[in-house]
């Protein structure tokens, strides 16, 4: 599969497509992720709170493929801020792997005075020993970007927030570009539970290019420069996920699907968010 390379501020380059693996059950992740990379995926995100870092973790080492020619990334849980390093030291076990491409900040906890900050102390000093090539943060409003930047002068080289064309975080992505932090777009085809793929801004540019709804929100975020990985256990739509380098979408038919902001989160709100 024909799939760029970003390069992130520090130098590492991720892949701008991938695998989400999200709510794929323990016990399915294993054969999704294999199937994700015999069609050519190589960028796969999971979380200790997804259960299936060690199936992620056997499909890698079944595939055979050189670790260098893959991207991994995973992310600490919220009550594991304030002991980041173990945390780490178990995820890397049950991946089976001695590094990470990506290490993250979940949510930021704002509720809990000093908790985000330990966190990314934490992660400051897991990138610092090589273990992770890049580290990053997830859910972070600017004010949790700017109190952790503040603290410790060192920018993440990611943030990793709801978006897609329904709420498209336009002021937070701005603040992100000044900063030169990598977006990151989860839930990019909104989870599947809108109409999205209804609606006439998606479905026009969809006939037009001979191209399907989701391929055309996918699209919709590729030419916006955020990196993506859409979530599917089903090896179809793998594949069709990933089949998004061969058309382009018009200035037109990008602010088509820009209308469609509705100006609220679908998600959990980053600002109360704090199940640990
Ligand atoms: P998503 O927007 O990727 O939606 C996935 C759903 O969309 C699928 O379950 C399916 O119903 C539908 N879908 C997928 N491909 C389709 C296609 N081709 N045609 C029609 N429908 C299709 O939502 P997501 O899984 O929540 O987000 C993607 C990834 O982002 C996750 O797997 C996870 O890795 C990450 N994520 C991170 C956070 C966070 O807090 N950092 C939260 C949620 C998700």
């Amino acid at each position: 599969l024909p799939i760029p390379n970003l390069t992130l501020t520090g130098g590492t380059e991720i892949p701008q497509l991938g695998l989400g693996v999200f709510l794929v059950e323990a016990g399915e992740a294993e054969r999704v992720v294999s199937d994700a990379l015999e069609v050519g995926y190589r960028h796969i995100d999971t979380a200790r709170i997804y259960d299936n870092e060690a199936e992620v973790g056997r499909a890698i080492a079944a595939s055979g493929i050189p670790r260098d020619e893959l991207f991994v990334t995973t992310k600490l849980w919220n009550d594991d801020h304030a002991r980041a390093g173990e945390a780490f030291e178990q995820s890397l076990d049950r991946l089976g792997l001695d590094r990470v491409d990506l290490y993250l900040v979940h949510w930021p906890l704002p509720k809990v005075e000093g908790s985000a900050l330990a966190a990314w102390h934490g992660l400051i000093e897991i990138a610092e020993s090589g273990r992770a090539s890049a580290i990053g943060v997830s859910n972070f409003e600017i004010e949790h970007l700017q109190q952790v930047i503040d603290a410790t002068g060192a920018v993440p080289a990611v943030n990793q927030i709801e978006l897609h064309p329904l709420h498209q975080r336009r002021e937070l992505s701005a603040f992100c570009a000044e900063q030169g932090i990598a977006i990151e777009a989860w839930g990019p085809l909104a989870q599947g539970k809108t109409d999205l793929f209804e609606r006439p801004e998606v479905l026009t540019a969809a006939e037009r290019h001979g191209k399907t709804p989701a391929q055309v929100v996918l699209r919709w975020h590729l030419q916006q420069g955020r990196i993506i990985f859409p979530k599917t256990g089903r090896r179809e739509r793998m594949v069709e996920n990933a089949d998004l380098f061969d058309f382009e979408l018009s200035g037109t038919e990008i602010e088509a699907i820009d209308s469609l902001e509705v100006g609220t989160n679908f998600g959990p709100d980053p600002r109360s968010f704090d199940v640990r």
